[in-house]
């Protein structure tokens, strides 16, 4: 982790947040390259859940929301961490993270000091804020806690304004921010971090609800291995009846298998027809569905996949952290890494190989029609000599590095250096598109 740490921050993936007053303990700032990886993983995320299919649509709601919304989702009262304070030196820690609490005793024993807790708590993990001008006037209102309300209470919306029947889902990305009680292992557990779900409604049928359950489950799993997380570092773990959150009926986690133990990385949950009834009764509105073909009317049931975008960038770099001999590469699948290509020309000091150079570098650039990959993020670098150039860009994840050397400019060709292999190839320049594409679509 400390590798990855420091990889982070040295090329601008990730950094602490507000660093330079100190920071603020559990929030990050994604750097040049971190927005990129954080971007591509949320189109590749949009893609496969929304675009290639006919029975998804996106949506983005907001950060605030009537406060009744928490009241009606369950927040207000069950949205608790049990919570223990140390009463030696005042930390507060999750009750239940056995790990942190055995390290922090030790840390105290270590230190001859004694360690005694307090009784458990519950805390409350909603982030509260104030709107309004006019002080003693101002009303509280919550930062939200998850980005499925959202979607719930826009389901009838969302129906009037579409032809879509049951089953159908809609998906969205977005910020949600927990008071957690001990963030940590960088941004693995943050204040404020970014979801993705899809909120998926079915028929309220046991057997029906079961197979859908089963497909997006495997589907989940299916896109973390698509783009390159070793499948030995990912498993499924079913939630204990004690565990299960308050609105769920069976929940499943995808974990992966990090430095600091196999973690949750989504969650794939049975909601039930917990948001739909209880905004129904919070709100006093109708949010049933009429299924034309019975005459009848139902509140759907709900199938979520909830994903963190903060948690996937963290394990693709960890998945794609490698050292072979002396250099270290990040070995992101080519969909996810910030640069897809870089061009050097041999030597700076030469105006015609720069000008060559600079023609492909802009020929990367451009756009290409029928190609949605298109433009493409391609890196320039003419600094120092070209093996350095090469290691500089295995450490981001770069995959492909183009040198424009002398022969070049005889042959109008270029050298195509492999990320992985370190394989080197000449490819003609009017080739060199067509070869790129195929090796990052
Ligand atoms: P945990 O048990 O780790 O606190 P959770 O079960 O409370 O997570 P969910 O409420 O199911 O998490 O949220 C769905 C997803 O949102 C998680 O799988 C995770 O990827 C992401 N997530 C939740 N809390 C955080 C956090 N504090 N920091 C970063 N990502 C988070």
């Amino acid at each position: 982790m400390t590798k990855i740490v420091s990889l982070a921050k040295r090329r601008g993936f990730i950094y602490p947040g507000s660093e330079i007053y100190g920071g603020l303990k559990g929030t990050w700032d994604y750097g040049p390259l971190g927005s990129e990886l954080k971007f591509n993983i949320k189109q590749e995320w949009w893609k496969t859940m929304v675009k290639n299919r006919d029975d998804v649509v996106g949506m983005s709601t907001s950060i605030l929301m009537n406060p009744r919304v928490w009241e009606a989702s369950g927040h207000m009262t069950g949205f608790n961490d049990p919570l223990i304070e140390c009463k030696t030196c005042h930390q507060r820690f999750k009750a239940d993270q056995e790990d942190v609490i055995a390290e922090h005793e030790n840390w105290h024993k270590e230190k001859k000091e004694k360690v005694d807790w307090t009784k458990v708590k519950k805390f409350n993990l909603l982030v509260e804020t104030k709107i309004g001008v006019v002080e003693g006037e101002k009303n509280t209102v919550y930062l939200r806690g998850e980005i499925t309300q959202g979607v719930h209470v826009n389901f009838k919306n969302v129906l009037s304004s579409s032809r879509l029947k049951i089953p159908f889902g809609i998906a969205q990305i977005g910020k949600a921010f927990r008071n957690e009680i001990t963030p940590g292992n960088f941004t693995y557990r943050s204040i404020e971090f970014e979801q993705m779900e899809l909120q998926y409604y079915v028929k309220p049928d046991k057997k029906e609800s079961m197979k859908q359950y089963e497909f997006w489950k495997n589907l989940r799993m299916d896109w973390y291995k698509s783009l390159g997380i070793n499948s030995d570092n990912l498993r499924f773990r079913e939630h204990e009846k004690s565990e299960l959150a308050h609105y769920a009926k069976e929940a499943w986690d995808i974990e992966y298998k990090a430095p600091f133990g196999w973690k949750e990385c989504e969650g794939i949950h049975h909601r039930g027809d917990w948001d739909l009834a209880r905004h129904q009764e919070f709100s006093g509105q109708d949010m049933s569905y009429f299924d034309e073909e019975t005459g009848k009317k139902y509140i759907p049931w709900v199938i979520e996949t909830s994903g963190g975008v903060d948690r996937a960038a963290l394990f693709f770099l960890i998945d794609a952290y490698s050292e072979e001999d002396d250099r270290i590469i990040l070995k992101l699948n080519p969909k996810l890494a910030p640069y897809k290509v870089a061009v050097f020309p041999l030597l700076a000091n030469k105006p015609q190989l720069v000008k060559k150079a600079r023609e492909i570098y802009e020929m990367l650039k451009s756009p290409i029609p029928q190609f949605p990959n298109y433009p493409i993020t391609v890196a320039w670098d003419d600094r120092g000599n070209i093996g350095k150039r090469y290691y500089s860009q295995d450490e981001i994840g770069t995959p492909f590095c183009i040198t424009v050397d002398f022969e070049s400019l005889e042959k109008d060709d270029v050298t195509v250096r492999d990320r992985d292999t370190m394989k080197q190839v000449r490819i003609r320049v009017e080739k060199l598109i067509n070869y790129i594409k195929e090796k990052i679509c």
